[in-house]
Formats: C-alpha cells, structure tokens, sequence
C-alpha cells in the first residue's frame, strides 16, 4: 500500500461553482475565497444586486420555479458543475415553541431543508464526475437548545437528508460534505432571527470571540482541496467559549 498522504490535492482552478446564499455572511466570504482560487462562481440569493461573483442569478429556495429558472441559468453559464455549496439559510425567532407561528415554522423548514433538498435534485443531473455538494448545517442540527425550535428542527433535518444522500450517492465519484458551524459573527443571520432588532442581534456575540465567515470559508476551502479520494463528511466549528448553541461562557462587561 503506497503513501497516500503524498497524492495531489485537488486544484480548484478552472473550476465552476454555485453558491446559494451568496449575497451575504458565509455564502459571501465562499464566493470570494473561491474565486480567488481561479473558481468561477455563480451566485444565487434573492437580493441579487449584493452579490459579488462572476454571475449573479436571482434564487429563492423555496420556489421550484425560481430554483429550476436559476440551475438552468447557471449551467448555461457554466456549461457543468463541478462545486455545489447549499448554503442558504435562516432562523426565525428566539422564543419558546408555543410562541412559534405556522408562518415561520415554514419559511424555516422550506429555506433550509426543501430548498437545500430541490437545489441538489436540480443539480445533480449536471454535477461532473469529481464534483462535490457542499453544506451549512449547524451546531443547531447537532445540539439542541432553548427557544430555536424550528431552526433546529430544520438542520437536524438537513443532517438526515445529507446522510441519506451521501449513501444514495456512494459508488459515484462525488464527495459530500457538511459544515456545521457554532457562533458566526459578521454575518446577517441575528439581525434577521430577530427581525431587524440590531440591539438583540448585537448581544448574541457580547462577551465571546465569535467564528468568521472567512474561517467558515476556510473549512469550506480544505475539503474542497483534499485529494478526490478521501471525503471530508463533516466539520464542526465552534467558538472557544461555545459547547453548544446555549453553553456559551462569556466575558464579564467592563464596569461603568
Ligand atoms: P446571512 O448573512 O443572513 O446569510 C444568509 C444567506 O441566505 C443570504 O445570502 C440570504 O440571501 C440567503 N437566503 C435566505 N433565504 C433565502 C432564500 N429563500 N432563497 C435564497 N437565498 C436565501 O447569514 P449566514 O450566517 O451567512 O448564513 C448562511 C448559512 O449559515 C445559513 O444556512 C445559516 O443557517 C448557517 N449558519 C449560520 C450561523 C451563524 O451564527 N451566523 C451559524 C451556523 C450556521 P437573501 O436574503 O438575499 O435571499
């Protein structure tokens, strides 16, 4: 048996790539990170006119006639497929569940899981022999915690679908994985939870060194490099003082 750890990892030049959620937060610092490997990307949101790629397509998740419309766009584009990240997503909502509403239990549901789920299904059929699909999952759909739950509910659930996919999928040559990320600071994902209040937003990350988008980017990027034999499942990446979604030691405020 020879040395594997010798083989080439895998060069992102020449590459193509669809990002979801590319006009802000992770999907933002993938894009450029990727294209700055000479990866040329097609990012997908609803407020196209933020997104920094080499194509810019409008996409909503949850609408198969907006996801159908943006594939077809895209590998118009692109001509293949070789890097699929599934990144958008949200929560909505910080409360106890029988203070949820049907409205946003759904919104949550469909953006992360049906729209994760319907843009592999649309993809798939023009992802190249070597490619890989890539997503952000969440310490959420590992851990549970307070007053989150139909966000946790939907990354566990999105945790279930990239199993199953990964053993529909095993036998071709396409790698799968999975970014779990804990506190990620500079991103929107706050100020939407908590519908446009900055000031609950901003006390998320009081008193902790919260992950970037770019570190998240970094995961991104190393299973994307590895070489085409080995397949990075999962990653999960938490702040230092996190253990979870709820256990977060935080430093005390300066005194007044
Ligand atoms: P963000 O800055 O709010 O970015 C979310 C992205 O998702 C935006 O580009 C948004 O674009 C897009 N999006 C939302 N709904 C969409 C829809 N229906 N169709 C298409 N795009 C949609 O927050 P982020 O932290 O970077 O979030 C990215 C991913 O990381 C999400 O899956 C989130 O669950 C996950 N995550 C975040 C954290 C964190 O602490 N920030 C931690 C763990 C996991 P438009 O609004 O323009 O459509």
């Amino acid at each position: 048996m020879g040395d594997t750890s010798t083989l080439a990892c895998v060069e992102l030049a020449g590459k193509t790539a669809i990002v979801t959620g590319a006009s802000s937060g992770i999907g933002a610092s993938t894009v450029r990170k990727l294209r700055e490997a000479g990866v040329r990307v097609v990012g997908g949101a609803r407020r196209v006119e933020r997104i920094d790629a080499d194509v810019a397509l409008p996409l909503d998740v949850r609408g198969e006639d907006s996801a159908r419309a943006f594939v077809e766009a895209a590998v118009a584009e692109l001509g293949g497929i070789d890097i699929l990240y599934n990144n958008a997503g949200l929560a909505l909502g910080r409360a106890p569940f029988w203070e949820s509403t049907e409205e946003d239990e759904a919104t949550v549901i469909h953006t992360n899981v049906d729209g994760a789920m319907r843009m592999t299904r649309l993809c798939l059929p023009h992802i190249r022999d070597g490619g890989h699909i890539l997503f952000t999952g969440s310490v959420a759909g590992r851990q549970a915690y307070p007053g989150g739950a139909s966000y946790i509910a939907a990354k566990f659930g999105l945790r279930g679908f990239v199993y199953a996919l990964r053993e529909d999928l095993l036998g071709r040559p396409i790698r799968i994985t999975t970014v779990d990320a804990g506190l990620v600071a500079g991103t929107e994902f706050s100020l939407v939870r908590f519908k446009g209040d900055a000031a609950k937003a901003a006390s998320v990350y009081e008193g902790v060194d919260p992950i970037t988008p770019d570190e998240v980017a970094d995961c991104v990027l190393f299973a994307l490099t590895r070489p085409p034999h080995v397949n990075v499942d999962e990653i999960v990446i938490k702040a230092l003082q996190q253990s979870s979604g709820a256990r977060i030691v935080r430093r005390a405020p300066p005194p007044v």
